[in-house]
């Protein structure tokens, strides 16, 4: 969200909210995906209706990564209905303690509860909230994901778990030594994906190939582990923990069915998929 405020906020929003973020004082959530709306994100439903000042917030998000513990919301809505499903589609900054939004944690398989359902009831938010075009801001929430897709975080998360796994490895067995290897040369290649986003080295549209190649290696990794830990991991949870939230590494921020739709549409130039 911090590079979508500097690429599409106004000098007041960066004021406010950049400090915030950069030392991690204040927490934000992202509202985009909607019970009917994940990978088909145009389709959202919950709006924002101007009424004098304010903003009227109303509709539902799910998925909400730390909606629980957020300040803000990164809010994705819609504030007109006119035109293809694309347009109409606004940002608007929510604070998190205004009146009308209830927030239900959901407990995903490893016991966590770190995302969540988020309903808005009649919400009202100032208008000055509004980030970037009004009606205009599908470009933003797709500039805003490339950000999203290639980052660090997208290759690291089980580096402890691959480190464990490593450390009590036979590696006097050719395929353990092979799948070690391949990891590893996995991490370096992710790494230099990654510091190609952060360069600005990458074509546009790329961060969907670095999520895919970074996320299924997250999914080779914990695969690795699993099996080279064998029963010890169900017996410490955070190991068993990091092994059971793996499929989640290609499903937020994208699937990575979309991310090759993306690659094959964009990237590649094959045929756009037909669409309902
Ligand atoms: C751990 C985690 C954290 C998340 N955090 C957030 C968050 O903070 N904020 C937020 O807004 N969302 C968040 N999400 C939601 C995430 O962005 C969506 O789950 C994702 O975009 C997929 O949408 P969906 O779940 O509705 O699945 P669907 O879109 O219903 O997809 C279901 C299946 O169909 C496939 N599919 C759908 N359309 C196509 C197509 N056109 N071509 C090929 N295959 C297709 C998908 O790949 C998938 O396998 C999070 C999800 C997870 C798992």
């Amino acid at each position: 969200m911090g590079p979508g405020l500097i690429a599409f906020g106004t000098d007041e929003q960066r004021a406010e909210f950049l400090p915030g973020i950069l030392t991690g004082e204040t927490t934000w959530c992202i509202g985009m995906s909607e019970p009917d709306a994940g990978s088909d994100l145009a389709s959202l439903k919950t709006s924002a209706v101007r009424d004098g000042d304010d903003w009227v917030v109303n509709g539902q998000k799910i998925w909400t990564s730390f909606a629980a513990v957020a300040d803000y919301c990164y809010l994705i809505c819609r504030t007109s209905s006119e035109g293809p499903p694309h347009r109409g589609v606004s940002e608007i900054i929510v604070p998190m303690e205004l009146p009308g939004i209830e927030v239900r944690p959901i407990k995903d398989m490893t016991a966590n509860e770190h995302f969540c359902e988020v309903f808005f009831t009649d919400v009202r938010v100032p208008i000055e909230n509004l980030v970037g075009v009004e009606g205009d801001a599908f470009k933003q929430t797709m500039a805003q994901l490339e950000h999203e897709r290639g980052g660090i975080d997208r290759l690291v998360s089980n580096r402890p778990l691959f480190d464990r796994a490593v450390a009590v490895a036979d590696g006097d067995d050719p395929i353990v030594r092979q799948e070690i290897a391949a990891l590893e040369i996995g991490y370096r290649l992710g790494r230099i994906l990654v510091y190609r986003e952060a360069l600005k080295q990458a074509p546009a549209g790329f961060s969907a190939a670095t999520k895919c190649f970074c996320t299924e290696h997250e999914q080779r990794v914990a695969d690795f582990a699993a099996r080279i830990l064998g029963p010890a991991a169900t017996a410490d949870a955070e190991l068993a923990k990091a092994i059971a939230y793996a499929p989640g590494y290609t499903i937020m921020g994208g699937t990575s069915n979309i991310m090759r739709n993306i690659l094959g549409e964009r990237l590649l130039g094959l045929p756009r998929e037909p669409r309902p």
